[in-house]
């Protein structure tokens, strides 16, 4: 059963039908434009939105789109909040322009001083202002002072706040397996923690850690090379049972031993 899991990774924007053919994988992430920029989404793809998604229908892949990294949706400061707001309801147009299953946002954060209270409830209310028209899933991050969704009990925090939210039934959970670790959450019991807390693990980003647990460093590393227990990365894709993204450094070859990895494990 788990062996049918669907196992891609994140690739360039330019042409990810290729990208997908080239590492023989049923689904790709990539960028819309500048992820550390607040300039809108940009399709890359030759042919435009319409001919991308056409082309992923063809090939039978599935593409996700991640949002820019700059995006702060809990920030208390007004001038990162609002065009973080900006920036989302784009690129979930842009991606549900091109068919996607998907888009990615980090969970953010408030200041350091902040109550993180503040944090949870802009969540709510920037799914209440969002037009939420594919599925939005929120990821946990590895760092950060006051962060939304590094630590189990803030995500059920999260959780709680958008749960009340018009259109949080579009709104899931992508688990990282970097971050859980270097955020200091247990892989061991990681799937099941945030099951009770969302309900739901829509995407899993599998990735080794170059840095210890709890480190609260994003550094991913390709399997094996990191500090992740390989039988537990294991388990943790496939209790989840959710398409998998290895953010993974390299190109097509290196992906293709990441794949080869993770299935000879699963
Ligand atoms: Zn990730």
């Amino acid at each position: 059963m788990s062996s049918s899991l669907a196992i891609g990774a994140h690739v360039d924007q330019t042409d990810p039908i290729a990208e997908a053919a080239a590492r023989r994988a049923p689904l790709v992430q990539f960028f819309l434009g500048d992820p550390q920029g607040y300039k809108g989404p940009e399709i890359a793809y030759e042919g435009g939105a319409d001919k991308l998604r056409a082309d992923a229908e063809a090939a039978g892949v599935d593409l996700y789109v991640h949002a820019p990294y700059i995006i702060n949706i809990a920030t208390t400061n007004n001038r990162i909040r609002i065009p973080s707001r900006k920036l989302l309801q784009q690129h979930l147009d842009a991606a549900a322009s091109i068919g996607a299953k998907g888009l990615i946002v980090h969970g953010g954060h408030v200041n350091k001083a902040d109550d993180p209270e503040k944090g949870f409830d802009n969540w709510r209310k920037a799914i209440e202002a969002t037009e939420i028209s594919i599925p939005l899933l929120i990821e946990n991050t590895a760092g950060g002072e006051n962060a939304m969704t590094r630590y189990l009990d803030r995500i059920g925090r999260v959780w709680d706040a958008i749960s009340s939210a018009e259109g949080s039934d579009m709104v899931g959970f992508c688990l990282d397996t970097c971050h859980a670790h270097a955020g200091g959450n247990a892989l061991e019991t990681v799937v099941n923690d945030v099951r009770a807390l969302t309900g739901r693990i829509d995407l899993v980003h599998c990735n080794d850690s170059r840095d210890a647990f709890d480190s609260g460093a994003d550094r991913h590393a390709n399997f094996g090379a990191g500090q992740i227990d390989a039988d537990l990365l294991a388990a943790v894709v496939r209790d989840a049972g959710a398409p998998v993204v290895c953010e993974t450094p390299g190109g097509a070859a290196e992906h293709a031993a990441d794949f080869a990895w993770l299935r000879e494990r699963l």
